[in-house]
């Protein structure tokens, strides 16, 4: 635990010179697979100085909320993919032919977990995609595959400048998945996508954001459905957020179970969490 403490201390707490003069999460959607209430499935945006910067996530549904919030793929330099849930990653496909008519000539990277024996490693999720026909080939890509069975270790992912992005493997099941932590001058946003808060270290990992983006997908009484292996209970999610201490807790991907239990499932993550509370929506943005 030691080892994990000094690395995370020494990634998150260095001084930073440089400042960014803004930064803002803009939610692109807040729901999931099977959703009922109007919502893109998981995607999130981080304009850095009015770039469109930073994308974690490319659920169904989020190249079209990318166009709506004016974003522009001459300015992206980085997505990070969670895991290879299509709720995750499906629309990386369309972002990446957005991408053409943008007339980009800079590299874009894109990163995602390590493979496992349920799923393919990313950059062959990816490569077989891109491969199967010769249409998405139009720019260069820079495809990241992140090792998602190191527990407990922040691996540093993409940096441009002050800016800087490190993945730590979380416990979803049997799917490899990794939260995301974007470090700027203006503060820290966590993303921990779904996952059942069981993974060692991972305190240390979201501790102090500015942000933290939980998702919320089941209800209190999924406990027994067997939901709980895929993710974490409301009051899971309350106790984490309680150790974590974000500044705002940004709660997303809701799903039938959470949204048709709403204001129980919120009372759970409040009888741990005493701290302030956003509900995501689509193209909602909070600025740090
Ligand atoms: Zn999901």
């Amino acid at each position: 635990m030691l080892r994990i403490t000094l690395f995370v201390i020494s990634f998150f707490c260095f001084p930073l010179i440089a400042q960014a003069s803004s930064v803002t999460l803009q939610i692109l959607g807040s729901g999931g697979p099977n959703d009922i209430s109007g919502r893109a499935s998981s995607g999130y945006l981080i304009w850095i100085d009015e770039e469109s910067k930073i994308m974690i996530d490319a659920g169904s549904g989020t190249s079209l909320r990318f166009g709506e919030a004016g974003a522009s793929m001459s300015d992206l330099a980085f997505i990070g993919i969670s895991h290879l849930h299509t709720d995750h990653s499906i629309d990386l496909f369309s972002l990446i032919k957005r991408g053409y008519f943008s007339k980009r000539d800079t590299p874009l990277t894109i990163a995602g977990p390590s493979g496992n024996d349920h799923y393919v490693g990313f950059s062959t999720f990816v490569d077989n995609f891109l491969n199967s026909y010769d249409y998405l080939n139009y720019y260069e890509i820079d495809i990241k595959t992140i090792d998602a069975s190191l527990p407990g270790k922040a691996q540093p992912v993409w940096s441009e400048g002050e800016i800087k992005v490190y993945s730590f493997a979380v416990e979803h099941a049997d799917t490899p998945t990794l939260a995301y932590r974007i470090v700027t001058p203006k503060g820290d946003i966590v993303f921990m996508s779904d996952n059942n808060a069981t993974a060692a270290g991972m305190d240390e990992f979201i501790k102090d954001a500015n942000i933290l983006v939980m998702h919320f997908p089941i209800n209190e009484q999924e406990e027994e459905s067997g939901q709980l292996f895929w993710h974490a209970s409301p009051s899971k999610i309350g106790q984490v957020a309680q150790k974590a201490q974000p500044k705002l807790l940004v709660l997303s991907h809701f799903m039938d179970l959470s949204l048709n239990d709403k204001s129980n499932s919120l009372n759970k993550v409040e009888a741990s969490y005493k701290g302030p509370i956003i509900l995501a929506n689509d193209l909602v943005k909070i600025s740090l």
